[in-house]
């Protein structure tokens, strides 16, 4: 086997997660509810766990309780838990000390990222 470093540039479209994804980038957390049972998701799932297809669209608050976190070299991660959802969420944190157990919905280009109260100027 000879390593071989590979570099990929690539834009990917956000097709039917338009919505969370344009909401990130803004700094809100917008979340999919199951027409059929009300589960909030948050990332949003296309296929509820209920077999559900049609949801609608609702943006919470953006903050979250942190249920379990770890620090690496490549920086602090979260499982996380956002008001309003039923499901959990792995983000990336920014500017919370170890101490800190919660966080609100940074703006990102780059994924979910949780960082302190109150939010930073977008
Ligand atoms: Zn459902």
């Amino acid at each position: 086997m000879v390593p071989y470093h590979l570099s990929l540039d690539y834009n990917l479209h956000p097709g039917w997660m338009t919505p969370f994804v344009e909401g990130l980038q803004a700094g809100l957390a917008v979340a999919r509810r199951c027409a059929a049972c009300a589960q909030t998701a948050f990332p949003p799932q296309r296929i509820c766990a209920c077999g559900e297809a049609d949801g609608a669209w609702i943006t919470l608050t953006g903050d979250a309780i942190i249920t379990f976190r770890t620090e690496g070299a490549d920086g602090a991660f979260a499982l996380v838990v956002f008001a309003g959802a039923d499901t959990s969420a792995v983000v990336r944190l920014t500017g919370l000390a170890s101490d800190q157990t919660r966080g609100t919905l940074h703006a990102s280009d780059t994924g979910l990222t949780l960082g302190p109260f109150p939010k930073a100027p977008l």
